[in-house]
C-alpha cells in the first residue's frame, strides 16, 4: 500500500471491511475490555466451537498464528528430527518452516499447473522410508486434489496435514477445508479470508487425542496447573482476537460469495486477453483468497498497473527450493519446472469483498490494453 493516489486500487483494503461492521467490532472489543478477563479463554473457546462447526469438524484449537498451527501439527503428528515431510515448493514459506522447526527435512513435490496445488501423481514417487507426513496447501483458496493424496497417505501410514491458511470455507467433494486430513491448519492473519486484527491461527481435527495434545502444547504443555509433561509453547490466541473473530465469522459466507462474484466478473472480462486465467475445478468450491493470472510478460503488466495506481502482487516470486534459507537442501533451478514457471508468470490482481465494480473495470481496462 505504498501508492497514496486518491484513486489508487489496493490489493486489499481492510478499512472498508471495518467501516461496514464497525459497530459490532467496537462492541466486541469494548466488552472484552470491560470484562478484564484477558487470560480467560472465554471468547476463544466460543470461537473454537463456532469455527469447528463452520468447517464441519469435531474440534478446533486456536493458536497465535498459522505458523504456530503448522508447528504444533508437526509435533502432534509425531514428526521428529531426521524424518521427511512432503510438501510443495510453491507456497508461503511458513509451510516449510514448520517442518524445519521439528528438525525434519522438507521434501518438495512439484505442483500441477491448473490449480497450482500438489501434483498427486508425482507424490507417490517422493514417498520413502523416512516419510512421516504430507502437507498439501490449498493455494489461493482452492483445495488440492485430496482424494488420491489421502489414499497414498493411508496406504503408507502417513499423517495428512492440510495447510488451509488460504482456504477458509473452501470445499472438496462436499467437505470443507480442514476436515479431510488428520489436521487442518488455518491462519487468521489480517488479510486472509477470515482475518483477525492482529496475529492468530487455529488447527482443526476430528481426532480428540490430537486436539487435546495441541491444547496442552499451546499452553506450555500444561496438563494440570503447573504440571508439564513435555516441552511446551506459549502459542495461545489472545482473547481480543477471539472476540473479533466471532463477529467476523458471521460474515465469512457473504464475503466468500462476494469474492466468488468478483472472480467470475474478472474471468468474463478477461477471457479475450492472452492471460492464463484461474478457474474453479470440478468437485470444488474455490473461495478466491487471491485472483492470480499468468502473464508471459508479467513484469511489464505489473508496471502498467502500477502507473495506473493499481497494486498487483506476486504470490510467490521465489519457489521454496530456490530460497537462500533452503540452500542446504541441495535443490537446483530446473528441479520443479511448473513451480518455477508460475513463479515467473504469476500476478495477483486486486480482490477483496468490498472491491467495487468500477474499480474492477478499471483494472480490466489496464490489463486488456497492456497484456
Ligand atoms: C498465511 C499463511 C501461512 C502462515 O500463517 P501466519 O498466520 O502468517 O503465520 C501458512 N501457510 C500459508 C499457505 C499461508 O498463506
Amino acid at each position: 500500500m505504498t501508492d497514496r493516489a486518491p484513486n489508487a486500487i489496493h490489493l486489499v483494503d481492510l478499512t472498508r471491511q471495518y467501516a461496514a461492521i464497525k459497530g459490532e467490532i467496537d462492541a466486541a472489543i469494548q466488552q472484552t475490555l470491560n470484562r478484564g478477563t484477558f487470560a480467560s479463554n472465554q471468547s476463544v473457546a466460543a470461537f473454537e466451537e463456532e469455527f469447528a462447526q463452520y468447517c464441519g469438524v469435531k474440534h478446533c484449537v486456536c493458536v497465535n498464528s498459522g505458523t504456530s498451527a503448522l508447528h504444533l501439527a508437526m509435533i502432534a503428528s509425531e514428526v521428529h528430527a531426521g524424518d521427511e515431510v512432503i510438501t510443495v515448493p510453491f507456497t508461503f514459506v511458513a509451510t516449510a518452516w514448520a517442518i524445519s522447526y521439528v528438525g525434519a527435512r522438507p521434501i518438495f513435490v512439484d505442483i500441477e499447473p491448473w490449480g497450482c496445488n500438489l501434483d498427486a501423481e508425482k507424490l507417490a514417487r517422493a514417498i520413502g522410508p523416512k516419510t512421516r507426513a504430507v502437507v498439501p496447501v490449498h493455494l489461493y483458496g482452492q483445495m488440492a486434489d485430496l482424494e488420491p493424496i489421502r489414499e497414498l497417505c493411508e496406504k503408507n501410514g502417513l499423517a495428512l496435514i492440510e495447510d488451509a491458511a488460504q482456504a477458509h470455507g473452501g470445499e472438496y467433494k462436499g467437505q470443507r477445508a480442514g476436515g479431510y486430513g488428520h489436521i487442518g491448519c488455518f491462519s487468521f492473519y489480517p488479510t486472509k479470508n477470515l482475518g483477525a486484527c492482529g496475529e492468530s491461527g487455529a488447527i482443526t481435527t476430528n481426532d480428540e487425542k490430537i486436539a487435546e495434545r495441541i491444547r496442552h502444547l499451546r499452553d506450555h504443555a500444561q496438563t494440570s496447573k503447573y504440571r508439564h509433561e513435555e516441552l511446551g509453547f506459549n502459542y495461545r490466541m489472545d482473547e481480543m482476537q477471539g472476540a473479533i473473530l466471532r463477529v467476523k465469522l458471521r460474515y465469512l459466507e457473504d464475503w466468500n460469495a462476494a469474492r466468488s462474484r468478483i472472480a467470475r466478473y474478472y474471468i468474463n472480462k478477461l477471457t479475450e486477453t492472452p492471460l492464463v486465467l484461474p478457474s474453479e475445478l470440478p468437485d470444488r468450491r474455490h473461495v478466491w483468497h487471491l485472483f492470480v493470472v499468468r502473464a508471459p510478460d508479467r513484469d511489464k503488466l505489473r508496471q502498467e498497473l502500477s502507473k495506473a495506481s493499481i497494486d498487483a502482487g506476486l504470490h510467490y516470486p521465489i519457489p521454496l527450493h530456490l530460497q537462500p534459507a533452503y540452500r542446504h537442501l541441495g535443490y537446483r533451478q530446473g528441479d520443479f519446472p511448473t513451480a518455477e514457471q508460475i513463479a515467473r508468470e504469476c500476478l495477483s490482481l486486486p480482490l477483496y469483498p468490498e472491491l467495487e465494480e468500477s474499480e474492477i473495470n478499471r483494472v480490466c481496462d489496464v490489463v486488456a490494453s497492456s497484456a
